[in-house]
């Protein structure tokens, strides 16, 4: 390069603050690798005259002295006497946890409302359908008894006398009749007590007496489900579920509306990086930015209070829709005002929200500020920490504050073991910094970090080598000081481009794996042959011989009642019902990846042990489907097509 730039000196040209040098193919080569912005055009090479000075500085290339050193950094130190450093002392490697999410959460099957209907209504346990079809279901509900004329209904109400029924259980063992608690043992004799029995509802009945109550029109589908898990069996009313349909909305076991979305931790934002006005951030608090001016662009920086959250857009979609049903609750079922008036996600802005994580039931309230269009919810790290979360890419839900006041009961929740997580059975209001897991303390507040951290650094020293001298969330907490976190690294975007990872768009596994090898193959510092080594030995090998093993342990299923069998019966046929038995795991599964690992992979890998223990897996499954290995679609056709 040096004698480059010396041979260059008499063409030399400098126009609009480029040099411009002759084309050479050797030291175009090194100014690609020192990352060297420049660009070649005819026979010339453009680069910017702040980079040529830069060049003439450290490599002095009209001195006689010669590039000599240990290594390049001494060597270019020694010959032009200014310090040299790495570009990166250390680097950090990444890979792929999940992908990220942002959506409404949905149970599989999606559920409307917590109303069962046992087999009625197909597998999607569509009341609608059972209602066409004018079926009558006998299902296990809540036990309830009048007051006055002690009839025993599954009602909220009696239908003869109109007044509240209450809940009752009966001991299985000594028939004693009791109110509701926790403990379902009877005090008498220790026996079960059960709250409730088999009814027999009329589909049709109960939905026309629910529209016509609501004056609303019949939904296209409402979702129940096959049984309630509850140990009361209380069902929902089936008012709140033709709501909900209505909206498209659906709910999780408690019988509240949830979105999920990946965490992701923000300490500042700009009004324009949350696409929020400067007035209405004024009116939520935001008075001055990080250096004390008074709010008045949309490009100053402001820091975020611990419980204000951005989220993406699709929630804010999502909480309106949400608002609309809980306000036609509070009119139609409850003849109450309207709360939240809602009209376009702007109007979501300032509203409180309750976050929970799954695996705690306790929620945390939060007040939503402004949007993101990434797929992930900015919270303050204290707030994630609240959640019981160390901050970043764990998964949790926000739901809109009222819809668990109003919806949630602990009454919805299974009885089984578990079945209090990821509910709101606490909501956490005002948090205290210092009650949230440790982890979030260590945060670094200062508005710069100093020199001597980059000098550390740089040494790879212990980090107790700085303890004391940055201080962190812990200081300010110790000291009594107020929760202040310093800003040091500008940025123009909280969501730069990918908004959404190519691991999300890409469908199939099929073409998840296709794109990484090509990107593999393009990185330069990526050594493709390992990628595709890792690849199959830490997933495709095991799915392959797991799948393998579970064909052949399989047991089998009846398509029409879900009877299980473990070895088909002779007839083939559902002894139960008569029913067509099939397989529960079929050679697609086994086969799915053989053809991808076969034909791409298996070239790649350099690893004579695992090519070995890959062709012996292969073996194995073509010994077993020869015989009645059907045409398939060969991977250049599907790529093809
Ligand atoms: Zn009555
Ligand atoms: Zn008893
Ligand atoms: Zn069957």
């Amino acid at each position: 390069l040096r004698a480059w730039i010396r041979r260059s000196v008499k063409t030399l040209k400098i126009s609009d603050g480029q040099a411009i040098l002759p084309y050479d193919e050797r030291a175009k080569r090194v100014l690609t690798s020192l990352l060297i912005e420049h660009e070649v055009f005819g026979d010339g090479v453009k680069l910017p005259l702040s980079w040529f000075k830069v060049l003439l500085a450290c490599l002095k290339p009209f001195s006689d002295q010669m590039l000599e050193g240990d290594d390049i950094f001494s060597a270019v130190e020694k010959l032009s006497g200014i310090p040299q450093r790495d570009k990166a002392g250390s680097f950090i490697g990444a890979r792929m946890g999940r992908p990220e999410k942002a959506a409404q959460r949905e149970m599989s099957p999606p559920v409307n409302v917590l109303f069962p209907i046992a087999e009625a209504g197909g597998s999607s346990r569509d009341l609608m359908a059972a209602a066409r079809e004018g079926r009558k279901v006998a299902v296990e509900l809540a036990a309830r008894k009048c007051g006055r004329c002690n009839t025993i209904t599954w009602r909220e109400r009696c239908q003869e006398c109109g007044l509240p029924t209450t809940l009752i259980g009966r001991c299985a063992e000594c028939g004693l009749e009791l109110e509701y608690s926790e403990e379902a043992t009877c005090p008498r004799c220790g026996g079960k007590v059960s709250y409730s029995r088999k009814f027999v509802v009329n589909v049709g009945e109960e939905l026309y007496r629910a529209l016509k109550r609501l004056s609303e029109q019949a939904p296209s589908r409402l979702k129940g489900v096959k049984g309630l898990n509850s140990v009361a069996k209380i069902p929902e009313l089936l008012e709140k579920g033709v709501l909900r349909a209505k909206y498209g909305l659906y709910i999780y076991k408690d019988g509240t509306i949830r979105f999920d979305s990946t965490n992701a931790p923000l300490t500042h934002f700009t009004p324009r990086q949350i696409g929020v006005s400067v007035e209405k951030l004024r009116e939520l608090g935001y008075t001055h930015d990080v250096h004390g001016r008074r709010l008045e662009s949309p490009d100053q920086v402001l820091e975020l209070k611990p419980q204000d959250i951005v989220i993406p857009r699709k929630a804010a979609e999502h909480l309106v829709k949400v608002s609309k049903f809980i306000d036609d609750l509070l009119v139609k079922l409850a003849g109450m005002e309207p709360f939240y008036r809602m009209k376009s996600i702007e109007d979501v802005v300032g509203k409180l929200i309750v976050a929970l994580s799954p695996h705690t039931y306790a929620g945390v309230v939060g007040r939503v500020i402004g949007f993101t269009d990434a797929l992930a919810c900015f919270a303050h790290p204290i707030f994630h920490a609240a959640k019981r979360r160390d901050c970043d890419g764990d998964e949790d839900s926000i739901m809109l504050l009222l819809d668990p006041l109003i919806n949630f009961s602990r009454l919805y929740l299974p009885g089984r073991v578990g079945g209090r997580m990821d509910t709101p059975l606490l909501i956490t209001v005002v948090i205290d910094p210092g009650e949230v897991d440790e982890q979030a303390h260590n945060l670094d507040v200062l508005d710069r970090i100093p020199l001597e951290f980059y000098r550390l650094a740089e040494r790879g020293a212990h980090i107790s080598k700085l303890s004391g001298k940055i201080p962190t969330i812990k200081t300010l907490l110790r000291e009594g000081k107020p929760l202040r976190i310093g800003y040091t690294h500008p940025q123009s975007s909280l969501a730069a481009h990918p908004v959404e990872s190519s691991y999300k768009r890409y469908g199939s596994m099929l073409e998840k794996i296709l794109g990484q090898l090509k990107l593999a193959e393009k990185i330069a510092s990526v050594d493709e042959h390992f990628v595709a080594e890792k690849m199959v030995e830490t997933h495709l090998l095991s799915d392959i011989l797991g799948n393998m093993r579970a064909f052949f342990l399989q047991g089998f299923r009846c398509k029409r009642c879900g009877a299980r069998y473990r070895r088909p019966p002779l007839t083939n046929s559902c002894v139960s019902c008569g029913g067509e038995v099939t397989q529960t795991v079929f050679r697609g599964a086994v086969e799915k990846y053989v053809e991808l690992v076969e034909k791409v992979l298996l070239k790649k890998i350099k690893s004579r042990y695992l090519a070995e223990r890959i062709n012996l897996a292969l073996e194995n499954i073509m010994n077993v489907f020869e015989a009645e290995r059907k045409e398939q679609s060969s991977l250049e056709e599907f790529l093809g097509g």
